[in-house]
């Protein structure tokens, strides 16, 4: 809570009757508040007080600005957009139907609105700390939170019926994962870690190792890890040198250093199980000789409750520039109990199965901290006067000003998009392991592997973007850390590093993906965007505009395509990876106009005019201002790396 007070001139001598009364009203105001809001406010009055350039008193709260869960747009794109249907037709969703679903969605939108959104400041102003014991504590807050929302179950509905989940769709999983992680990024990152882990236990657990962990996991009564970095061993996970030593009774002994492990310690659930990557004696160099363990920070016991207290310790929580909710822990594991998820030698394979769901709903905070940001601003734009705004709407506020406009329109157009994406991603994720058709579920594992990179990268890149526009749409105010604004921008600034870097995505992009049957799954999904075309020049007028912006970013993408794949063929590697960043962009782009236009057109046969306008409207505006970046992005793709290098590092 922040309350800015602009004190008129009549009341800035402290002695005057006049202030006096004033400064009792704010008072017993604050009066009102918890201890921790009044001194936050309190230290703003004062400065407000003092401040002889503040003419007019208000009050803003833009840190409880309330978060309005976007449920009509979510279900719109399930149904519209990516397909969902596919998924609800298939024997095993026939509970999942859209409209189970939207209400669901409403149900589970308000919860994360009334319990979690609220506690995303506290988050940030209190944090986690580690105390002398060496124990975590996180805000008090966070643990009321966290017992509600496992008692409310939003966190297991897309885990196997078997182990207690609700046996949905994963692509419903990243919905209400949206609503989880735009309530409030840092808390979300416990269930985000968890639900990665509980990936690997349910591709590669053994049946015993699925029955003691996944029920809890699946509950949210445990929460998982993951860990891989070591201070020598980040983008590199090749390097770790953790050892494991079997123990002689088939459990092993685990030692060595992690650092950076998000939730690596808390005092949010009586267990916390790692997933720890650390090589066997003997084993391979490099990535061939990781093997994966379970360490539970408690050895469950025979009845399987937490049991021994095992050989890992916190030995720091990391200073962050944000997401300090999130313990972010240095651990020691000195011959911890281990046990071995799969075989030795596996881990890598095993980390990535963990690692390409987390991606995407990484690639989900980005559009959470956007909406957060966009939210926020939106609300500020309708608010703030300054000057006379030259332009059609009428406004009076800054949101008249056609530059604020602009700002806003970018953040609505780029996290539609994204949810878009994100939800289309999804959708072939859960084709891939679900749909009957062998062909089917083969093609929908190739879509996904080609948009993954680019959810996680282009999510989170516009996710800063986003939360960066925010603060600017605040102006100074936004600077200001009371207002909330700058928290979601530093908050979004780990996205594009942890779960591969930004950079690691576009390699893969290039590197792994586009190499599949020699460029033909990149080449055939470029062609099926342009199915939609004839469509569009059939609807004539605005629709046909976008279709053709639409169109010649295809074409742009496709040419840039076939040069990866000669310059690539030819032998040139550094041209392709020098490119494969603004490839990776120019992908986003053309998916984001893609995904609008298609949006555009089936909101036109709706029956809802309103929502029909302003669809269209969101699709228009990205082809004429977003779009166009494709052609800069195309340049830049093709550029080579010649001039990348053309200075010596002794010179840079
Ligand atoms: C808040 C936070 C939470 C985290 N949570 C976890 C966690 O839960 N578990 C865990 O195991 N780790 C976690 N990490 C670690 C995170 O995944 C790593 O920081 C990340 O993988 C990058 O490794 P690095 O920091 O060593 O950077 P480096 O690998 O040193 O990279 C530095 C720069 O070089 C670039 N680079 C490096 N190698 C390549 C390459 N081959 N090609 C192109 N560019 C390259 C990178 O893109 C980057 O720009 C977390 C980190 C933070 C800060």
């Amino acid at each position: 809570m922040l309350i800015v007070v602009r004190m008129p001139p009549r009341y800035r001598d402290p002695a005057s009757r006049a202030s006096r009364s004033r400064i009792t009203c704010i008072t017993l105001r604050l009066a009102a508040l918890g201890q921790s809001e009044r001194d936050h406010a309190a230290c703003v009055l004062s400065l407000s007080y003092n401040d002889p350039c503040r003419a007019t008193w208000r009050s803003y709260d833009p840190c409880v600005t309330e978060y309005r869960p976007p449920i009509q747009d979510i279900v719109f794109a399930l149904q519209h957009v990516v397909g969902y249907d596919r998924l609800a037709a298939l024997p095993q969703f026939e509970h999942a139907d859209l409209e189970t679903v939207a209400g669901m969605l409403e149900e589970c939108g308000e919860f994360m609105a009334k319990v979690v959104a609220p506690i995303n400041r506290d988050g940030d102003l209190v944090g986690s700390v580690r105390n002398p014991d060496g124990t975590v504590t996180t805000p008090e807050s966070y643990r009321a939170a966290y017992a509600k929302l496992v008692e409310s179950g939003w966190g297991s509905v897309q885990f196997p019926e078997e182990f207690d989940g609700g046996g949905f769709p994963w692509t419903i999983g990243l919905a209400i994962h949206e609503l989880l992680q735009t309530a409030s990024l840092a808390f979300a990152l416990g269930p985000l870690l968890t639900h990665g882990a509980i990936d690997a236990l349910l591709h590669y657990g053994s049946d015993e190792q699925k029955a003691l962990y996944l029920p809890r996991m699946v509950s949210g009564q445990w929460t998982g890890t993951m860990n891989l970095t070591e201070p020598q061993a980040g983008t590199d996970v090749g390097a770790l040198t953790t050892r494991a030593v079997p123990n002689g009774d088939g459990s092993y002994a685990i030692t060595g250093q992690k650092i950076f492990i998000t939730y690596g310690d808390h005092d949010l659930t009586e267990n916390i199980v790692h997933l720890v990557l650390a090589r066997t004696p003997g084993a391979p160099e490099g990535t061939r000789g990781i093997s994966c363990f379970i360490v539970p920070k408690f050895v469950p016991d025979a009845d399987g409750e937490p049991g021994e207290r095992n050989a890992v310790s916190c030995l720091a929580l990391e200073h962050k520039l944000g997401i300090h909710g999130s313990p972010t822990a240095v651990l020691s594991y000195e011959g911890a109990t281990g046990y071995l998820i799969g075989e030795e030698n596996l881990g890598m394979r095993i980390m990535f199965v963990m690692m390409n769901s987390a991606r995407v709903s990484v690639g989900m905070q980005g559009l959470a901290v956007g909406t957060r940001a966009y939210q926020q601003a939106l609300e500020y734009a309708g608010q703030r006067v300054q000057g006379e705004p030259i332009g059609p709407s009428g406004d009076a506020t800054i949101s008249g000003h056609p530059d604020v406009r602009r700002m806003l329109m970018t953040q609505r157009a780029y996290t539609l998009a994204l949810r878009r994406l994100l939800l289309l991603n999804a959708v072939h994720i859960d084709l891939a392991q679900h749909a009957e058709d062998d062909a089917e579920r083969e093609r929908s594992a190739e879509i996904a592997a080609l948009l993954t990179p680019i959810s996680k990268s282009w999510g989170t890149d516009l996710g800063v973007e986003l939360a960066s526009l925010g603060i600017q749409i605040h102006g100074g105010m936004g600077y200001i850390e009371e207002t909330g604004a700058a928290q979601h921008w530093r908050d979004s600034r780990i996205t594009p590093i942890y779960e591969g870097t930004n950079g690691v995505q576009a390699a893969d992009l290039v590197g792994r993906k586009l190499p599949v049957r020699d460029g033909a799954s990149f080449l055939e999904f470029i062609a099926s965007m342009r199915e939609d075309l004839p469509a569009l020049q059939a609807a004539g007028g605005e629709f046909a505009a976008v279709g053709a912006s639409v169109g010649a970013s295809i074409d742009l993408l496709e040419r840039t395509t076939g040069w990866m794949l000669r310059t690539g063929g030819g032998g040139d590697a550094a041209s392709v990876l020098a490119g494969s960043s603004a490839y990776l962009e120019l992908w986003g782009h053309v998916l984001g106009g893609w995904l609008l236009a298609r949006s555009a057109l089936a909101a036109s046969g709706l029956g809802d005019a309103a929502e029909a306008a302003d669809q269209l409207a969101t699709a228009r505006f990205f082809a004429s201002h977003l779009l166009p970046k494709s052609a800069a992005l195309a340049a830049q793709a093709t550029g080579g790396a010649a001039d990348v290098f053309g200075i010596p590092l002794a010179r840079l």
